[in-house]
């Protein structure tokens, strides 16, 4: 393989050999646009130079010379010549962009004779020092790794002895002094001679290059963005010919974007800067001008720019990020690359290219990274302004959405400030559902600890309220009302703000932008519907969600946790005395109460999803949630000691320690309730069927499921499955009416996985609790794991992502396959979805459509993320 391409000879598609840039400037090249010839060596010799304990390989500077030679022939300018030089910049570039992590020097080339010729080809003997001065810097900097600060001084007191301001008035004698001075500086901390010779100048800036690929900005970059090996492996070197943007005010250079990154609307957008050289419009040392004022002051340069921007699109098929510089007029390009956008921008510019007949509907669905969608369906921190408050702390981004408000640790002061219209965002170190009236009155709430499906994040999500969970930097002591993460304390009514997408707090109150669902947003949803063979439904416990997810284009409800729907203040004392009573027939009493109350709940809900399937999943409390907590109760009998309630307070006490568990997630909930007190879900069942009963009488179209949580055994399943029958015949025969209500299990215990082929013969579907069998199969809590190891396991890249968040394909994924197998050999049609809270990530989505699950349940404000994610899933694999 060849160790250097010229841009005319390189494959531009190859992108991780060429690096991006590479690409760019060869495909522009072939384009016939006015790219400075240049050369690209390829990301294989950066690999080359560690393999080889850095050092360059052996022949490759020989090669280097022979490709400055090409260039000396198409420019008619000589390397190291005193008449009319030739001088590169030398740029890394890797396959993905990683901006401003690696090294580029400009100027290259120049030395004490080389200025000279500088100076008289350019008649400006001004511009040529300058140059020169910039390049010693930018070297001394990335070879020597010297600091900015020691050139910073030598320039600032040139400037105080002229008596000048701006480094543009500094005069021609000045700037050989500074020259001079900066060299000492580097001959100091290099301790050898600045050199002078181009190819020794051109080989230590090539080596420097290489290096900058493992410098620590560079390495964090690639972490922290998930850039592995098989994304870019390694840094290509650009050596380009130099054209100046500071030649004078004939002489300009920009960055633009070929449509607005922000909105996606049909117009070049950005900055340029007469007389200036690139790195100062990206530094931001000067503010730009705006690039309509181009067409005032350089028509035909900006003519060029616009008929280049078109030829960009209409090449590449998607908007671009281009950098360009005008040399004394003359217009050329230094980079292109697709453009980064705001969701709001990638809708728009999607919907207007297939319109422009650019692109097709299946590229403009597979152009969006669906993950992205989630800014336009909440609030989202302003970014101008963000660079202006401090973080406070990092956490699980547990429900996306950004929330300013007051600090209120107590959940009663939260539940009266909230009322009264004060924003409030609720501290606790954990949430109950007692907890939840205070949800409704706070803009945003953050616990210290819990993972993705803690009680905080699973009732956040179903509201739509933005949440951080398990943010154990924060330290909450109740008793001051404050918390303290990295030395910042808050107290109540300190202003915060939380950013549930990224799991930040941040101290103040920080401006957020409303979300927005465009016109452009609902046809690439409709798009999305038509090409997606996945069903979509929503995780929704409320009539509330059902509605909102049904608005976003849910078809269904995958999942309906009949639990949560106890979460308001006077059921959960209903539902707290049926867990607590010791008395059978108390607890029938209670039941009754609750019986009437879910056919209500069941009633709104199927009305809210007519005409589609809404799977109501019986029983399955976490208990821990719901029980009193002993060391509160043992305080209040400490306190009370005289008080008549206190014989009341110690049998709750004595009932809520026999119902403890050490791993509630594990423990008794689920079927396993259904099994020790079958009377509840022979409640849960008959309400069921009587909203059902209600709803056919008035000629409604409901279609319920009944679905039975954490089941490991047929014989299990079957023993509700006999309620469920006696039920049946029982409502037959009160209503005459031939009911079709589904019975399935969840899949989310092992055993059950395992044990699918003995599970269809009962159940009518199948769904996978992708929570519990995350935490079931890697034997990790998932109350924990996120705020306590997981986020190590990442750092030590153990694992590449939180396997809560994304399903674990070869272990949890490999387990479903199995069950699906199973399943569909004696049910071919066997309707199975997923329910857990990988339903609405668009990794996990892919693969379930790949595996053949029916559908995927998400929480409604998911929805179209699950919709344009299940788009691209189909796309993809047709285009295999
Ligand atoms: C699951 O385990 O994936 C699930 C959906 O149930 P829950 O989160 O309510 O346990
Ligand atoms: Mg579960």
């Amino acid at each position: 393989m060849k160790s250097i391409y010229a841009f005319e000879d390189a494959n531009s598609k190859n992108r991780m050999l060429l690096g991006g840039k590479g690409a760019g400037l060869s495909e522009m090249t072939k384009l016939k646009l006015p790219v400075p010839p240049g050369f690209t060596i390829t990301t294989e010799v950066c690999n080359k130079y560690y393999e080889n304990k850095k050092r360059l390989p052996k022949n490759l500077m020989s090669e280097v010379t022979k490709n400055i030679s090409k260039i000396e022939k198409k420019t008619g300018k000589k390397w190291n010549s005193n008449e009319d030089p030739l001088l590169v910049s030398v740029r890394s570039g890797a396959a993905v962009s990683m901006p401003g992590m690696m090294d580029t020097i400009l100027n290259l080339g120049l030395n004490d004779q080389t200025v000279l010729g500088l100076a008289k080809k350019t008649n400006n003997s001004r511009f040529a020092w300058d140059s020169y001065r910039r390049f010693i810097q930018l070297f001394g900097k990335v070879v020597f790794n010297i600091n900015d600060e020691n050139f910073d001084k030598v320039l600032n007191s040139a400037k105080t002895k002229q008596g000048v301001i701006n480094d543009s008035m500094l005069s021609v004698d000045y700037l050989k002094k500074i020259v001079s001075d900066y060299k000492k500086i580097c001959e100091k901390h290099a301790n050898r001679n600045f050199p002078s010779n181009p190819n020794e100048q051109l080989q230590l800036a090539i080596e420097s290059v290489f290096k900058s690929w493992m410098g620590e900005r560079a390495v964090i970059y690639r972490e922290k963005n998930g850039i592995t090996k098989s994304i870019a492996n390694g840094t290509a070197v650009n050596v380009v010919t130099m054209v100046f943007g500071n030649m004078g005010n004939d002489s300009a250079t920009g960055v633009v974007f070929t449509r607005n990154g922000h909105n996606g609307t049909k117009e070049i957008e950005g900055e340029y800067l007469l007389n200036a050289q690139g790195e100062d419009v990206v530094a931001g040392v000067r503010t730009g001008k705006e690039i309509l004022l181009l067409q005032k002051e350089m028509p035909k340069s900006y003519n060029e720019l616009n008929n280049s921007c078109k030829k960009l699109e209409r090449h590449f098929r998607e908007p671009q990020d281009i950098e360009f510089t005008i040399e004394r007029g003359k217009f050329y390009l230094l980079q292109t690359r697709t453009a980064k956008m705001s969701a709001a921008a990638l809708i728009k510019t999607s919907v207007d290219m297939v319109k422009e007949k650019l692109i097709d509907k299946n590229k403009a669905l597979t152009r969006i990274p669906a993950q992205q969608l989630e800014a336009l369906l909440h609030k989202t921190i302003d970014q101008n302004k963000i660079k202006e408050y401090k973080q406070l702390a990092k956490g699980i981004a547990a429900s996306p959405g950004a929330a300013s408000g007051i600090a209120v640790f107590d959940v009663k002061k939260a539940i009266t400030m909230g009322e009264n219209n004060t924003k409030v965002i609720l501290i606790r170190k954990e949430t109950k559902p007692e907890d939840v009236p205070a949800f409704f009155s706070s803009e945003g709430i953050l616990t210290s600890q819990g993972g993705k499906s803690s009680h905080a994040a699973i009732v956040s999500r179903g509201m739509g309220k933005p949440c951080i969970v398990g943010c154990a930097e924060l330290k909450i002591d109740y008793e001051n009302k404050q918390c303290e993460a990295n030395k910042t304390i808050i107290s109540e009514g300190d202003s915060i703000t939380i950013d549930g997408s990224t799991g930040i707090t941040y101290v103040g109150d920080i401006p957020t932008v409303m979300p927005q669902v465009t016109e452009d947003f609902k046809t690439v949803l409709s798009w999305a519907q038509k090409t997606k063979r996945l069903g979509i439904r929503a995780n929704a416990d409320t009539p509330d969600a059902a509605k909102l997810a049904r608005k976003f284009g849910a078809k269904g409800i995958g999942l309906c946790r009949t639990e949560r729907m106890f979460n308001v203040d006077d059921r959960l004392n209903i539902f707290v005395d049926m867990i607590m009573t010791t008395n059978e027939n108390q607890r029938k009493e209670v039941l009754k109460k609750l019986g009437q109350l879910q056919k209500n709940d069941f009633v709104q809900i199927l009305k809210a999803m007519e005409g589609y399937k809404v799977t109501i999943r019986l029983l399955d409390p976490p208990l821990h949630e719901f029980l009193p907590n002993p060391e509160e109760l043992m305080n209040k009998i400490y306190k009370n000691k005289k008080d008549v309630n206190v014989t009341e307070t110690k049998r709750v006490l004595d009932r809520a320690k026999e119902l403890a568990e050490i791993n509630p997630m594990m423990g008794h909930r689920g079927v396993r309730l259904g099994i020790t007190y079958p009377e509840i879900y022979e409640m849960q069942i008959k309400a069921v069927f009587e909203a059902t009963a209600d709803l056919v009488k008035k000629k409604i179209d409901v279609k319920p499921q009944i679905m039975i949580p954490q089941v490991s055994s047929i014989e299990e399943l079957n023993y509700i499955k006999s309620i469920y029958d006696d039920v049946k015949s029982e409502m037959e025969k009160k209503y005459k009416i031939k009911f079709k209500i589904n019975f399935g299990t969840m899949l989310e215990v092992v055993r059950a996985c395992l044990t699918a082929n003995e599970l269809v013969n009962t159940a009518e579907f199948f769904s996978f609790g992708t929570n519990d069998l995350t935490q079931a199969v890697f034997s990790f809590s998932r109350e924990d794991a996120e705020s306590k190891f997981l986020p190590e396991y990442m750092e030590k890249e153990l694992l590449e992502t939180s396997p809560f968040q994304s399903i674990d394909q070869n272990g949890v994924g490999n387990l479903m396959k199995i069950a699906i197998s199973q399943g569909r050999q004696t049910k071919k049609n066997l309707e199975i979805g997923i329910c857990g809270e990988h339903g609405g990530d668009p990794n996990s989505i892919k693969f379930c459509h790949s595996a053949g699950i029916s559908y995927v349940s998400a929480s409604p404000h998911r929805i179209p993320i699950a919709i344009v994610a299940a788009a691209q899933a189909a796309i993809n694999q047709k285009s295999k």
